[in-house]
């Protein structure tokens, strides 16, 4: 994929110390990459905390803002609010490609004669780590589920109905035991 411009840091004008950078994010940024995120409505910040010294940068991505999800609990769609930082150590070397890039995931290696920081792929990941696997909707202010209460209503009286019957898997597999 063609690195886009927008997301390249020219790090040799700037002076030593730290400097910050804003990335305003929506689903126009996922557009071009090839995997798509399972969340649909995305509206998100990236602050980028850049402290350059003298052989390595310390990086500080912190992912805000809101993406829409669907609920485990009652199927529902919701915002879900998003924060969550990401530290991280690029180091200039000689030669990046004898390093093994793999190794620490906080650590990245870049030629001492690069020019810029490519930081579209960093923001993608760290953007995509900071949805978690479980998405369920936070409770309302009263300490009330913000679930969909009719969902939440049906799901309680399945379950109240599996009490009284029993479990429907083991129940179907009775049947097999006089056989
Ligand atoms: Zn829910």
């Amino acid at each position: 994929m063609k690195p886009r411009h927008q997301y390249d840091i020219a790090f040799v004008g700037l002076k030593q110390g730290v400097h910050h950078f804003g990335y305003d994010i929506d689903n126009r940024f996922f557009e071009a990459r090839e995997t798509k995120p399972d969340f649909g409505v995305c509206q998100l910040q990236v602050n980028l905390t850049l402290d350059k010294q003298p052989g390595f940068f310390l990086l500080k991505f912190e992912v805000t803002g809101a993406v829409e999800v669907i609920c485990d609990r009652c199927g529902d769609p919701f915002m879900l609010d998003i924060w969550d930082e990401f530290p991280m150590v690029v180091k200039l070397v000689d030669d990046p490609d004898a390093l093994p890039q793999d190794e620490d995931p906080d650590v990245a290696y870049i030629a001492r004669t690069d020019s810029h920081l490519h930081v579209e792929d960093w923001l993608y990941e760290f953007i995509l780590l900071s949805v978690p696997m479980q998405r369920i909707h936070p409770d309302g202010p009263d300490g009330q589920s913000g679930c969909n209460p009719q969902v939440l209503a049906r799901l309680d009286a399945m379950r109240q109905q599996q009490e009284k019957t029993g479990n429907p898997i083991w129940k179907d597999l009775d049947q097999f035991k006089n056989i």
